[in-house]
């Protein structure tokens, strides 16, 4: 026989107060489904808690907590990168550790944009002597004051975020989470202290960690990974990146834009995942402005020379020859691996994937009352406005009584290269595989952003490309950008996508002269008709 269910006096007033309007609405299920929700929460601890507090820990948290809940996030940085690649002897390479704020806040997003901007300052300290600036001598960085700077930032978020928890009564534990079981999570503390607590719901969001070569010796001993870069205490000097994605082009292009001789070895193809043409045209921009890629090659032995140097012997896949070369830092960017085989997972019914992601529709895993948001999700995309968003409708659905679900299609996004590529919607390689080539039509233009024209820039990979369908009303499928601010540019016409954009809309948009986005608006050399998609005066 199902319990009964208990309804307080408040809440009966208040249905009855409402029950004709929510009767016809159906609201009245919501008022008691939440009620059920309410009793069944106070014989725990918490209505909530997050074990994570990065984007998407500290958005539902923060969310959670508007409801007049009782939440609780707990956040910790292990410096060993992921558990089960490392030996317990040997931590990390580096073992650097950071405050609340998780990823974006102090290894990722932020430090990223700011060492990107510091190069591009570089870049902007030649253009400017040729817009007739008196600037004297060499100019080079000073790579302990950007570290300075770069991180006295970070740390500005770390106690912003430590703030914002406490003026929503968010209670926060500096504490490393796992499942007892379902229900019952142990903290622990900083100081070895542990506690356990109860929670009606759990959200796991706890991110993910750079993967080492396990397979490649001296590898986890004498490398560096995108963890330590933002806070390396002496400049790197000749520096190796190895990946080919997102960190590894974004690390090689500003450590070459700061000065640093930078070589990138790419296992296969450059950023996987994007549009082929595109990221071509990435990678040759890279080339252009002079960082090496060392193409279908493998590092097979890394170790350290009497100088005190890294000496990477790397194999060459495709004619089998091995090479060597010498550098002072060896930064591994080969993909990062979700923190879930240590967070007692094994001790509930939540279901991972063979990578380590936990698997579930709408951040609802396995197990009906433990829900998982960011870059752990199986089904999400690994970027910090989508775990934020994700956070957020979930909290909303869970407390509020909101049905909103996390959108993960048309996410725009921009690769922070020294020419930015910003892009939302699918790539042509997609378009084609989806609806085929003839029911697609591509516009594009070669352009040069006037900026470049006084400082003498070369502007080959500046390139724009929009997908359209073919029929009806030839809705934008994806666009590309590839120039100065792409994130900028990009960032408007995601809304637009949102709403539809069709071509015709597109090309009735008035342009703002003189700006590179204008040429998005200005497309309309189509890839089939052959025509040279240069554009020539305004
Ligand atoms: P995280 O932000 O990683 O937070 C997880 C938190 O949980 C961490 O603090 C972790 O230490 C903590 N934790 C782990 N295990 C436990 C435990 N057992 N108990 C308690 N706490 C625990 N995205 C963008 O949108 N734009 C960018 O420009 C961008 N640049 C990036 C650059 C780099 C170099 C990297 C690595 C990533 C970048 N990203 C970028 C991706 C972005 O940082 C992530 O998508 C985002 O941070 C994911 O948020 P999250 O909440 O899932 O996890
Ligand atoms: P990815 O998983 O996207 O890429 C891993 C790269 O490493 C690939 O080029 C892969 O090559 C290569 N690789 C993998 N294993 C090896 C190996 N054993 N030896 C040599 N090369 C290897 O990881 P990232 O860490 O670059 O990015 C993770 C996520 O973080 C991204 O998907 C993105 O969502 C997010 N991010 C977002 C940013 C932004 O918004 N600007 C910036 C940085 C990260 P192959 O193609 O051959 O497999």
């Amino acid at each position: 026989m199902a319990a009964p269910m208990i309804i307080c006096r408040a809440c009966l007033t208040k249905f009855s107060n409402i029950s004709r309007n929510v009767h016809r609405n159906g609201h009245f299920s919501q008022l008691l489904q939440r009620h059920r929700y309410s009793t069944a929460a106070s014989n725990y601890d918490y209505d909530l808690v997050v074990i994570g507090g990065g984007s998407g820990g500290l958005a539902c948290s923060k969310e959670a907590a508007q409801f007049d809940k009782k939440v609780l996030v707990m956040d910790y940085v292990d410096p060993s990168p992921q558990g089960m690649y490392i030996l317990l002897l040997h931590p990390s390479p580096q073992g650097t550790k950071w405050g609340l704020g998780g990823t974006c806040v102090n290894v990722g997003c932020i430090p990223k944009k700011l060492m990107h901007q510091a190069s591009l300052l570089g870049e902007a300290v030649h253009d400017a002597k040729k817009y007739g600036w008196n600037i004297d001598g060499n100019h080079d960085i000073t790579w302990e004051k950007l570290i300075e700077g770069v991180q006295n930032h970070v740390k500005s978020l770390n106690w912003g975020h430590r703030v914002q928890l406490k003026d929503k009564r968010v209670e926060y534990l500096n504490a490393k989470g796992s499942f007892l079981d379902e229900h019952r999570i142990k903290a622990v503390m900083a100081n070895g202290k542990e506690k356990v607590i109860t929670a009606a719901n759990v959200v796991i969001a706890t991110g993910m960690r750079p993967r080492y070569p396990v397979e490649v010796p001296g590898a986890q001993e004498f490398s560096i990974s995108s963890d330590d870069i933002f806070s390396l205490q002496k400049p790197p000097g000749k520096t190796l990146v190895i990946g080919a994605s997102y960190v590894a082009l974004e690390c090689a292009g500003f450590l070459h834009g700061l000065g640093f001789p930078t070589s990138l070895m790419v296992r296969s193809i450059a950023l996987r995942g994007f549009d082929r043409q595109m990221a071509g045209l990435v990678a040759d921009h890279m080339q252009g402005v002079g960082i090496p890629f060392l193409w279908t090659c493998v590092p097979i032995n890394l170790e350290k020379d009497n100088n005190g140097q890294i000496v990477v012997t790397y194999q060459n896949t495709q004619t089998e020859e091995i090479h060597q070369d010498v550098f002072d830092t060896v930064m591994m960017a080969i993909g990062r691996d979700p923190i879930t085989s240590n967070i007692g997972l094994e001790n509930t019914s939540v279901q991972v994937n063979e990578k380590g992601y936990v698997i579930g529709e709408n951040e609802q895993s396995t197990v009906p009352h433990i829900y998982a948001i960011g870059d752990i999700l199986e089904s999400g995309k690994e970027l910090t406005p989508v775990a934020i968003r994700a956070g957020k409708l979930l909290a909303q659905r869970l407390f509020g009584d909101s049905k909103l679900h996390m959108d993960y299609t048309t996410v725009p996004t921009t690769v922070f290269t020294p020419l930015e590529y910003g892009t939302v919607g699918l790539s042509e390689d997609a378009a084609i595989r989806r609806f085929g080539e003839d029911n697609i039509e591509v516009y594009h233009a070669f352009y040069k952003p006037l900026e470049y024209s006084v400082a003498e820039r070369p502007a080959e990979q500046c390139y724009i490309k929009m997908i359209c369908r073919r029929d009806g009303t030839q809705q934008v499928l994806g666009l590309h950008f590839l120039g100065p601010h792409a994130g900028e540019v990009i960032q408007g016409f995601a809304a637009a996508m949102k709403c539809g954009l069709t071509l015709d809309t597109m090309q009735s948009t008035i342009g703002i002269h003189p700006t590179c986005a204008e040429e998005i608006v200005k497309l309309h050399i189509t890839k089939r008709s052959g025509l040279d998609p240069t554009v020539t005066g305004c």
